[in-house]
């Protein structure tokens, strides 16, 4: 095995091409932070349109031989990279919450999330079979097979850095796809360990890659001709512009955007299980979730006691480093993230919304430089407010009120999101009726973040998802291969 090259404060990382680490032949690259000290962990490089190229010739060429591996070998590798994963689980978690800042159990969940990622492509023998009927018409039989296209490409976001790859990238190898990927240039580190992992798994040279780099890397792989599709996820902007360009290419593609998700209450449900589901959705990884709770509507009597369970349980959130066992939120990705959600705060308020906790410039003992934003609760949050229309990306619940099903549904659907949303009540038949009227894509019944898992479809609708297939379970099978219709007569 060839080690990944290790982070320093000077020498970029290398990217991973044809089962080798190379240096690109980019000369720019961006400082990889820890968010809660500053300190600079290493830095990422930013990969031209020949590094591109470099990587998807790597993956064409590993495509013929990959194809015809038989699927049980292909998944006799995701077997072996699995329990490397699991071995290394704790490891990987301090790194992922070194580069990124999530607390470490919120790391060890991310990573458990990828690693059933894995588990589920391990099935790619059954999952990926066909369909046959005997005498179509008299004495012609027609089959359907799967077969994988060629090289595909994922462009991934900086929240969840382990997990989101891994959506993609082991679906399209069991598939019988080579692959690019491009990971967030703010926390690419713990990936690259895992590419080490699935080297020693046996992941042939070529079948995985990895480029980084920035816009200018997303556009050589938009570009690029011999690269058949391509998975993003990210804000709703860039998401909706890739997704744009990459089929004006021609290519396949699936791009996963951004969130506000709302949180409707009844006065018949179990308060305290209640505000304990909120305050994790909202305030777990520090609001740096596109299913993380932003706006929570109660219903009529609900909102009194649902307000002051929130303020209370955010109130006594522990601000801090991820690695210190006693922190519940960590830092956020950057400073220029923290001023972006200081500014959203400032303008809540200047809006007219009343914070009932204000978490702007908290300071965190021994920190000095880390990127804090803490637990914050806004009240009286119209949907026209800026915090109760835009994205925040941080630790913000803004509350809302309702009187009937039918309002907060009005309040959900003022908005240009459909990522996930949950209902909080003992009424059956409330919660058939949200059901089928939210237009939302990932519905919680008395749950909060609604993540579904591997083997069930990840995505929204509306302005949180361009395209059809969603990530992960049979929707990748699906993605990442062409259906072709065999049709036979041997008379
Ligand atoms: P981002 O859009 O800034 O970046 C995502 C990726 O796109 C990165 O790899 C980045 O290098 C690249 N990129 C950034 N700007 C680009 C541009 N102008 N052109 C081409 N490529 C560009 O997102 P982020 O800040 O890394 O992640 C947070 C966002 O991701 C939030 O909006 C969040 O809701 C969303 N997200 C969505 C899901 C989902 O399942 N829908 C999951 C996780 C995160």
């Amino acid at each position: 095995m060839t080690p990944s090259t290790p982070a320093t404060a000077k020498q970029p990382i290398a990217n991973y091409v044809g089962g080798r680490w190379v240096t690109p032949k980019g000369t720019e690259s961006l400082p990889i932070e820890d968010p809660a000290t500053g300190d600079v962990l290493g830095r990422v490089p930013l990969s031209t349109p020949p590094d591109v190229g470099a990587a998807v010739g790597a993956a064409k060429e590993a495509f013929p031989a990959w194809r015809a591996t038989p699927a049980i070998e292909r998944a006799r590798v995701l077997f072996r990279l699995k329990a490397l994963l699991e071995e290394h689980h704790d490891e990987l978690a301090v790194c992922l919450t070194r580069e990124h800042g999530k607390i470490v159990s919120e790391s060890k969940g991310e990573i458990q999330r990828g690693i059933e990622s894995v588990e589920h492509a391990c099935g790619i023998p059954t999952l990926m079979m066909g369909d046959t009927l005997e005498d179509i018409a008299p004495g012609i039989d027609c089959e359907t097979i799967r077969q994988p296209l060629g090289v595909f490409a994922a462009i991934t976001p900086y929240n969840f850095p382990v997990m989101i790859p891994m959506w993609f990238w082991p679906y399209a190898v069991a598939t019988g796809n080579t692959f690019v990927l491009k990971p967030s240039e703010q926390d690419p580190l713990t990936h690259q360990r895992i590419v080490d992992l699935a080297t020693e798994a046996g992941l042939p040279p070529g079948v995985l890659n990895v480029v980084h780099g920035d816009r200018q890397t997303v556009d050589a792989i938009l570009e690029h001709p011999d690269i058949v599709g391509v998975s993003f996820v990210g804000s709703s902007k860039v998401a909706s512009s890739v997704y744009a360009r990459a089929a004006a290419c021609g290519k396949r593609v699936q791009a996963l955007g951004g969130a506000k998700n709302h949180m409707i209450v009844f006065p018949d449900a179990d308060y305290d299980a209640v505000s304990e589901a909120v305050l994790s959705s909202v305030f777990g990884s520090t609001g740096q979730r596109c299913l993380a709770g932003s706006v929570i509507v109660a219903i009529g009597e609900a909102y009194v006691p649902i307000r002051d369970r929130i303020v209370e349980g955010a109130a006594a959130l522990r601000l801090g480093n991820g690695l210190d066992e006693h922190a519940d939120m960590g830092p956020v990705i950057s400073k220029s993230h923290a001023k972006r959600v200081h500014d959203f705060i400032d303008r809540g308020a200047t809006e007219g919304a009343t914070i009932l906790l204000d978490g702007r410039h908290p300071s965190v003992e021994g920190y000095p430089n880390g990127h804090w934003v803490g637990p914050t609760v806004f009240d009286g949050v119209e949907p026209q407010m800026t915090v109760g229309r835009d994205e925040i990306f941080g630790p913000v619940a803004s509350l809302n009120q309702a009187s009937s099903l039918d309002d907060a549904l009005a309040i959900v659907h003022a908005n240009r999101y459909g990522n996930a949303i949950s209902i909080f009540t003992t009424s059956g038949r409330t919660a058939r009726e949200f059901r089928y009227h939210a237009g939302i894509s990932m519905i919680g019944v008395n749950i909060g973040v609604v993540a579904p898992m591997a083997f069930f479809p990840f995505g929204g609708s509306r302005g949180s998802f361009y395209g059809d297939l969603k990530a992960q379970g049979r929707d990748a099978i699906e993605f990442y291969t062409d259906k072709r219709v065999v049709i036979s007569r041997w008379s």
